[in-house]
C-alpha cells in the first residue's frame, strides 16, 4: 500500500529545494562560498549556517532535513535516504547525546540537542507475584496481540511524516507526559524475595471520558486496527510515512480498518478504558522507525507533545 509518488504535491518539494539552494552556502557546490576565509571551506560548518534543517532539537524531538529525493542524509552516523517529500526525517531518542552531526548535500553541521529532565520515581508496593496472562486463553490472546503489533511495527508506507505538523488527537487535557521512569519495587509473598520492575512512559496520555472522539493527528495509512489486544485493548497504528507511527490504545471503539488512508482530523476511534488500563484515557505514542533498515531493534518512541510544536501546514 505504497502511495504512488505522483500523489504527492510537488510544490513543497520545490519550495524546500529552493530553501536549500538559497539558505545554505555549502549545499550548492557549483557556487563559491560567499566568504573566502579558509575555515569556512572546512567540512564542518556552524549550525546556524545549516539553516535548512529544522524541527524540534530536543531529546524526544525530530529533525527534518530538506534533501534531493534519493540522496543520502546522515544523522549521527545513521544513514537515511531522502524520500519523495524532498526530506529525510530523523527522530531524536529520549536519551541521545547532547549533540548530533548531520551530513547532507555535501555539507555537515553539528546541532545542539536540548536535554530532557524527565522525572524518576520509585513506587513501592509492587505485586511481585502478579502474572498478567495466566490462563491458556489469556496467554494465547497476549501472544496473538504481540504478533499483530510486531507486524504493524514492521509495516512501512510513504507519506509526509511530520512535514505538515501534528494536532492533538483528542480535545482533552494531558494527564501523563512522555518520558518519566517509574521503578516499582516489592517483595514476593510466595518466595519472600524482593523484586522490581522499571518502566518508562512511552506515550502522552490525555484525560478523556469514554467515548471521546479520536482524530488523526496527521495524515496516514492505518496499519493495525484491532478492538481487543490483550494489554492495549482497542488499538490503532497510523503510519504517517518517513517511519513515523502513531499508536492509540485503550479505545472503546475502532472506526477505521487496516489499509484505510486518513487525512488529518478524520475521526478514527473513540477513547475508552479497554485492555490493561487503569482508568479512562487516551494513550497516544509515536514511534520513530528507521525506514532504511530491516532491523527493528533500533526503533524507539519519541515525544508526541514535541511534535505538536512543529508548524502545521493548514
Ligand atoms: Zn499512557
Amino acid at each position: 500500500m505504497h502511495t504512488p509518488p505522483g500523489r504527492l504535491s510537488t510544490l513543497p518539494v520545490a519550495a524546500l529545494l529552493l530553501l536549500l539552494a538559497s539558505c545554505s552556502v555549502a549545499a550548492n557546490p557549483s557556487e563559491p562560498p560567499a566568504a573566502s576565509a579558509p575555515e569556512e571551506t572546512q567540512e564542518v560548518i556552524p549550525a546556524e549556517e545549516a539553516a535548512t534543517c529544522f524541527g524540534i532539537l530536543k531529546q524526544g524531538g525530530l529533525i527534518i532535513c530538506p534533501a534531493e529525493p534519493g540522496s543520502l542524509v546522515e544523522f549521527g552516523g545513521i544513514q537515511m535516504i531522502a524520500r519523495e517529500t524532498g526530506t529525510a526525517q530523523y527522530g531524536l531518542s529520549r536519551t541521545m547525546p547532547a549533540e548530533i552531526e548531520v551530513r547532507y548535500g555535501g555539507t555537515s553541521a553539528r546541532l545542539a540537542i536540548e536535554p530532557r529532565e524527565d522525572e524518576f520515581r520509585v513506587v513501592p508496593g509492587f505485586d511481585c507475584d502478579r502474572i498478567d496472562a495466566r490462563t491458556p486463553a489469556q496467554k494465547a490472546h497476549a501472544a496473538d496481540s504481540w504478533a499483530k503489533k510486531q507486524a504493524g511495527f514492521g509495516s512501512f508506507n510513504s507519506g509526509r511524516g511530520a512535514l505538515d505538523g501534528f494536532v492533538l488527537p483528542s480535545d482533552a487535557p494531558p494527564s501523563s507526559p512522555f518520558g518519566p521512569t517509574r521503578k516499582y519495587v516489592g517483595v514476593s509473598k510466595t518466595s519472600g524475595k524482593a523484586c522490581e520492575s522499571i518502566s518508562v512512559h512511552q506515550g502522552f496520555d490525555l484525560a478523556t471520558p469514554v467515548g471521546t472522539p479520536v482524530r488523526a493527528p496527521a495524515a496516514g495509512i492505518v496499519t493495525l486496527a484491532d478492538p481487543d489486544l490483550y494489554y492495549e485493548g482497542g488499538t490503532i497504528f497510523l503510519d504517517h510515512g518517513h517511519g513515523l507511527l502513531s499508536v492509540f490504545m485503550h479505545l472503546s471503539e475502532v472506526d477505521v480498518a487496516a489499509g484505510a488512508s486518513v487525512a488529518r482530523g478524520d475521526l478514527i476511534a473513540r477513547t475508552g478504558n479497554t485492555g490493561r488500563s487503569t482508568g479512562p484515557h487516551l494513550h497516544w505514542a509515536v514511534k520513530w522507525r528507521n525506514p532504511d533498515t530491516e532491523n527493528r531493534d533500533g526503533d524507539y518512541y519519541i515525544d508526541p507533545a514535541l511534535l505538536l510544536e512543529l508548524p502545521t501546514a493548514d
